[in-house]
């Protein structure tokens, strides 16, 4: 298999980057912040309990996510890879991920992290709130979100660092730059 996380800052690209990068390398794209949107608008009981928690900016709690992403891996035993968009976001969720993935025989081959400044962000998001009205793309709630990352998710730098596991590229630039950078990434890592 060949699994990535592409990391980085709400309004780095993830998102955009991660479906190009499944579509070419025939990988599954995971990505949770999706799955929980979906579950809001499904008026799931999980929606409803995520709902005010996403909407304030702050992290749905890892137990939460750690058995979205069991459940997802369950249930697609036959893929290639995955690629992980918004997932890991705290050091316990790394953890489960490793553990999970060390389950079916696998593991990360590389953390792919996109950088781009503060200011950038919040400019991309609040253009991305007026174009798709994401009830969570306030100004109030960006900084929110930038500062929760600041604390809580840009520590796993460090952590997947130490594993040897990080790669960084810039994240400002055409979105076919970017995802040219990205692709000679993945054209050096290894499957397992
Ligand atoms: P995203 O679309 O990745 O920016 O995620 C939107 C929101 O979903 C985040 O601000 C969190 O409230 C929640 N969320 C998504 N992924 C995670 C995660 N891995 N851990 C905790 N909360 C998450």
């Amino acid at each position: 298999m060949l699994n990535i996380i592409l990391f980085g800052p709400p309004g780095a690209g993830k998102g955009t980057q991660a479906q190009k990068l499944a579509e070419k390398y025939k990988l599954m794209h995971i990505s949770t912040g999706d799955i929980l949107r979906k579950e809001i608008a499904d008026k799931t009981e999980l929606g409803l309990k995520v709902k005010s928690i996403m909407d304030r900016g702050e992290l749905v709690s890892d137990h939460i996510l750690i058995e979205i992403l069991q459940s997802v891996i369950e249930r697609n035993p036959g893929v290639n890879g995955f690629i992980f968009d918004g997932f890991p976001r705290t050091v316990p969720q790394a953890d489960a991920l490793s553990a999970m993935l060390k389950l079916k025989g696998t593991s990360i081959a590389a953390v792919i992290s996109l950088t781009v400044d503060d200011e950038e962000l919040i400019k991309r998001l609040l253009n991305r709130a007026a174009e798709l009205g994401r009830s969570d793309d306030t100004e109030e709630v960006i900084r929110r979100r930038l500062a929760v990352y600041n604390a809580q998710t840009r520590p796993l730098l460090d952590y997947y660092n130490h594993l040897g596991l990080l790669k960084e590229t810039h994240g400002i630039g055409l979105i076919e730059e970017i995802f040219g950078k990205l692709c000679r990434l993945m054209e050096g890592l290894s499957q397992d």
